[in-house]
């Protein structure tokens, strides 16, 4: 893929891209390290008002990624690019559609192990049940 030049990402971050090339400077920037690192540098030269990286992420929520991909980051399960994008999605631009996913299949998470325990408790009283008198006799 051809870099994408600084002006172009100047644009981006103006929002004067077409739909298409935005999407091309995501794409971008979920697949290059040194891109975000980049846009980054570039959004922190200019962090003010309306160029707050947070109100530039929220006018791009193009570039959230899907709840699936939360998912597979919160279980490490990611490519580590895709998982570098994630945390810098999550952890620097603090993007809160992202964060309350996050949270959302964190505590669903946190659910899942309590519900086998049961799973598993009532199975072993049933087997139990079904032991206990057969060796009783
Ligand atoms: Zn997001």
């Amino acid at each position: 893929m051809s870099p994408i030049p600084k002006e172009t990402l100047e644009a981006y971050l103006d929002d004067a891209l077409s739909d298409a090339e935005t999407a091309e400077v995501e794409r971008s920037l979920r697949d290059s390290d040194p891109m975000r690192k980049q846009l980054q540098s570039l959004m922190r030269s200019r962090d003010r008002g309306e160029h707050s990286v947070g109100a530039i992420w929220r006018r791009h929520r193009l570039s959230c990624p899907s709840r699936e991909q939360v998912g597979s980051y919160l279980l490490g399960a990611m490519e580590a690019d895709a998982h570098d994008y994630v945390q810098f999605h999550v952890e620097t631009v603090g993007c809160s559609a992202c964060l309350a996913n996050l949270a959302d299949l964190e505590s669903q998470r946190a659910e899942e192990p309590a519900q086998a325990k049961t799973r598993r408790k009532r199975y072993y009283d049933s087997t139990a049940g079904l032991l206990r008198p057969a060796r009783n006799a």
